[in-house]
């Protein structure tokens, strides 16, 4: 105890994440204006007030709070945008892809495929499973690699250049639960919460499917594939409670996440500022709004459901389109560029159920009196239309 207080202040820093190398924001450096930094911080990364006292912005720069080093980190901003130094990013927007040949609208595309979750054997401990009676299990980390897999072959007929995060059920990390249970022990006891042997067991998965398994694919996006945009498929669910006796429910609905929205209690965590920092100052928001402006419109088209709405927890909206939200998660945060993350179809809907459990098929089969195409396609269908209406005015 005694040592704790001469030594300097650590740094609050989330399970697994890396020591925060503040350097990482130096090529930032003169490339925003104070205006542009204060209307995204405020509006879209730290609504109400979440960075007060925690970054400082003055004439000179953007003061922000480093408890690892002491002292605060200065960015300073650009005099105007005129004279702003370049962002050092590896993606391009739409407007620096190389010009379109025909029949081509996503000529130059670089497009990473992050089909959510991790399906197969794992689906189970990282509850993205459940079971009607004899039925077949409902998956979700296998439905996203389905959909995947569909997605190759079109984009790439149309001009993409497309990478998979992973292209087959389970982890691309190489850590799993047990090499993990003393971080686990130490996550819970930061949190004030039982370290009894069934939550470090729980824990330790959590921090191996979620954090572990995330930071991995970020690392292979942002270091290797460098693409110009990232497409997270997911699924969505309402409360299914017993998953072996699931809930059966009427909602379904739409819709897509941008990055954004950190509360203060994650910028308390230093790593979170850092990212946070990291996502404004390479300005991916206005690309990734517009990629995701395009494809809820024919999301929504293609499904027909209507949009999602949020009652209560750290969300913004970012302009009038009622299927877009602001959300700060580990899976979008983490890519340093454009994400397009969508989130379609209630998996525990009747109707939805149903449709799952077709699987794929050629053609239309009735569901509820509408003849419909296969799950998979629709979702497909509505991903490849959003981003060719997109990348086609070029
Ligand atoms: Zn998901």
């Amino acid at each position: 105890m005694f040592l704790a207080l001469i030594l300097p202040l650590s740094a609050k820093v989330s399970p697994l994440a890396p020591t925060p190398d503040w350097s990482r924001l130096d090529p930032y450096q003169e490339t925003i204006t104070r205006a542009d930094f204060e209307e995204l911080l405020n509006k879209i990364y730290a609504p109400n007030a979440a960075a007060d006292g925690l970054i400082d912005i003055t004439d000179k720069g953007a003061f922000v709070r480093t408890d690892g080093v002491g002292s605060p980190y200065l960015l300073k901003f650009a005099v105007d945008r005129d004279s702003a130094r370049r962002r050092p990013v590896y993606w391009k927007s739409r407007e620096a892809l190389p010009p379109l040949l025909p029949g081509k609208p996503l000529n130059g595309l670089k497009v990473a495929i992050d089909p959510g979750h991790l399906g197969g054997a794992w689906a189970k401990m990282e509850e993205r499973w459940f079971q009607i009676g004899k039925s077949a299990p409902v998956t979700e980390g296998d439905m996203t690699l389905r959909v995947a897999k569909m997605l190759i072959p079109r984009l790439t007929e149309l001009g993409a250049e497309v990478f998979l995060t992973r292209s087959k059920p389970g982890p691309l990390t190489s850590q799993r639960p047990e090499q993990l249970r003393g971080k686990a022990a130490d996550a819970l006891r930061e949190k004030g919460e039982s370290t009894a042997g069934d939550a470090v067991q729980k824990e330790s998965e959590r921090l191996f499917y979620r954090a572990s398994e995330i930071r991995r694919r970020a690392k292979l996006v942002n270091e290797s594939i460098h693409p110009d945009i990232v497409l997270c498929l997911h699924f969505n669910a309402e409360a299914w409670g017993n998953e072996k006796n699931p809930t059966l429910v009427q909602e379904n609905h739409l819709h897509l996440l941008v990055t954004g929205a950190w509360g203060r209690s994650e910028l308390e965590y230093e790593d979170q500022r850092l990212d946070m920092l990291v996502k404004l100052l390479n300005r991916s928001f206005n690309e990734e709004v517009a990629v995701s402006n395009a494809v809820a419109s024919t999301m929504a088209k293609a499904t027909g459901l209507p949009p999602y709405v949020y009652r209560g927890g750290s969300v913004v909206r970012v302009n009038d389109n009622p299927y877009i939200w602001a959300r700060n998660l580990l899976a979008n945060r983490l890519f340093t560029c454009p994400v397009v993350y969508i989130e379609p179809y209630v998996m525990n809907n009747r109707l939805v159920f149903a449709r799952i459990q077709a699987g794929d098929y050629d053609g239309r089969r009735d569901f509820g009196g509408v003849p419909r195409v296969s799950i998979y396609r629709e979702y497909a269908d509505g991903v490849v239309a959003g981003l060719v209406n997109y990348y086609s005015k070029r």
